[in-house]
């Protein structure tokens, strides 16, 4: 009777633990899916959260569930958009404006430097907001030119580079190339586009002007983290792909992004390789 007691408990005890280990795995994996849908419904939501809990779990995303090292089981867009996350005020909403332009031009916030200062919003509204970021910039000049100045660790990456082998501006040796106001950006602007243009970039219908010009406050080159060159060998693109320069904005030739990592981290972190016409982009995966 004892013996018989002894082995009902036994065998209770072990269907008890093999219930919990079924139970734990299936919560862990319960919990996967819910963050990757609430990260879909930061998405949706955007920067006007109604729903309360969408809106804390949006502001505070949980970083070890969306580190993109740690968790392969994500797609390429999540790991992009958790890098985004941790950089940007606000999420874009699907199908917004700023969504179009983290499409286009969001590349560069997959930079892990610490030293990398990046902007809080896709893009700035108006000289003052863009004067006010470039303010806590530390700039470093790029060796061998008149006014090409970008953020000191891009331009440090960049000399390096140069030094390797001699790699020329776009347009000679001016301002132009590199850091750029907000005023330059906007004479770039209206020199090919104008305000119909940029009703119908928010509409979604226009895209193709994205990789000739940035709408007004959202170029990568306010940010001093893009240089336009005239590369046309593959030792120049070595040596800037070896100091973490990369073209990521399909079709813009000329045009640079400073992304600071090794290229074997970069799909890593959720962006795409495209060949487009021979020539090799890193871009969203948006
Ligand atoms: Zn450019």
């Amino acid at each position: 009777m004892k013996l018989i007691l002894k082995k009902t408990v036994f065998y209770t005890l072990i269907a008890l633990i093999a219930f919990t280990l079924v139970a734990s795995t299936g919560n862990s994996r319960q919990l996967l899916s819910r963050n990757d849908q609430q990260l879909q419904d930061c998405l949706m939501a955007g920067s006007v959260v109604k729903n309360r809990q969408i809106s804390r779990f949006c502001t505070n995303f949980p970083k070890s569930d969306i580190a993109p090292n740690s968790n392969l089981n994500l797609s390429e867009s999540e790991r992009f958009l958790a890098e985004v996350k941790n950089k940007l005020l606000t999420l874009p909403q699907s199908g917004s404006y700023e969504y179009i332009l983290l499409r286009a031009y969001g590349a560069i916030f997959v930079n892990q430097n610490p030293e990398v200062k990046l902007p809080e919003k896709v893009f700035f509204n108006n000289e003052s907001e863009t004067k006010a970021f470039q303010a806590t910039l530390t700039l470093g000049k790029v060796k061998n030119t008149n006014k090409c100045y970008l953020q000191k660790v891009a331009a440090d990456a960049f000399n390096r580079a140069k030094a390797q082998v001699e790699i020329p501006l776009k347009s000679g040796y001016g301002a132009g190339d590199c850091a750029r106001t907000f005023g330059t950006n906007l004479k770039f602007w209206r020199k090919y586009a104008n305000n119909i243009t940029l009703d119908r970039i928010r509409q979604g219908k226009e895209t193709k002007i994205l990789s000739t010009v940035a709408p007004p406050g959202a170029s990568q080159h306010l940010w001093g983290l893009a240089i336009d060159l005239r590369v046309s060998t593959l030792i120049q693109k070595q040596a800037l792909y070896q100091n973490g320069w990369f073209q990521t904005v399909e079709n813009d030739i000329p045009h640079w992004t400073y992304l600071g990592q090794p290229e074997e981290k970069l799909a890593e972190l959720g962006l795409q390789n495209k060949i487009v016409r021979g020539v090799s982009y890193w871009v969203t995966p948006l």
